[in-house]
């Protein structure tokens, strides 16, 4: 139980609505988090953002952590998804902004996702992992209006291996499942250690009708990561500049990757299924 005192934050300071409140407690936490140094564990509250680029497995991460931590996975994607399946009063208008092949303002986003936040704490959440969003300054500086950010995990891989991982990517063409046929193994980067990851094989069944995406070839892949790293990067300079940002470079796939990133969040997964289980 300790390591939830510890980990989270009271609920009534959950979301902060006014800009004031939000600039206020700036300063009281302007903690800085260096590069592969843990983070402090006192008063830590579990209202994260996770960055990172197409391929990295950013998703992945911020379901596991969520799943451990019993803070929700929050994607705008899944907002926007979960709106339009619904009655809600934005299905309409998002249903015409899709159907025109529009992209979804910031606004209606940001007004998704803080009706998300706030019947999350009526509910007693205790906190959140956002994936996906801010994905601009803009929306990152809007964020901070709806409510406050602790701390945010950039994943990182050096571009060979996320090409690489992309090159390896196959769907069964009958079950519809992913796997990966990428065996990797890149000599680090600036005296890094090697990355290794294991592929994903699919059964023996699937063998005869993998099929690849047509937009996984390595120049399609490449320019999307060239395009992702143009827009984040302002992002990741707003939030270095708050001391909020968690570089993490990826060690290798999810069996060496996953200890380590519970290592730099200093958590510790035993401790929280014993919690959990209590
Ligand atoms: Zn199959």
């Amino acid at each position: 139980m300790a390591a939830m005192i510890r980990l989270f934050r009271s609920s009534s300071s959950l979301i902060s609505r006014s800009l004031s409140t939000a600039a206020a407690s700036e300063t009281v936490k302007s903690q800085s988090y260096p590069h592969s140094t843990s983070v402090e564990p006192k008063a830590k509250s579990v209202q994260w953002v996770f960055l990172g680029c197409p391929g990295v497995g950013k998703g992945t991460y911020a379901s596991r952590l969520s799943t451990l931590l019993g803070v929700p996975h929050i994607a705008t994607g899944d907002l926007v998804r979960d709106e339009l399946k619904s009655s809600g009063p934005l299905s309409k208008q998002l249903a015409e902004i899709v159907n025109q092949g529009k992209l979804v303002s910031d606004e209606i986003i940001l007004n998704l996702l803080s009706k998300r936040l706030e019947s999350g704490e009526a509910k007693g959440e205790a906190g959140f992992i956002l994936d996906g969003f801010p994905r601009t300054v803009r929306q990152a500086e809007i964020l901070t209006e709806v409510t406050d950010i602790d701390l945010v995990v950039n994943l990182k891989l050096p571009e060979r291996v996320l090409v690489e991982k992309c090159l390896g990517r196959r769907i069964c063409s009958e079950c519809g499942k992913n796997f990966n046929v990428a065996s990797i193994d890149v000599a680090g980067e600036n005296g890094a250690p090697r990355i290794s990851m294991a592929p994903l094989n699919p059964p023996s069944q699937c063998i005869s009708k993998l099929i690849t995406r047509a937009d996984d070839t390595e120049a399609i892949v490449k320019e999307r990561l060239s395009i992702y790293w143009d827009k984040s990067q302002p992002v990741e300079d707003f939030y270095r500049s708050q001391g909020k940002l968690l570089e993490f470079d990826l060690p290798g796939g999810i069996p060496e990757s996953w200890p380590k990133l519970l290592e730099v969040l200093n958590l510790d997964e035993q401790e929280h299924k014993l919690s959990a289980a209590a």
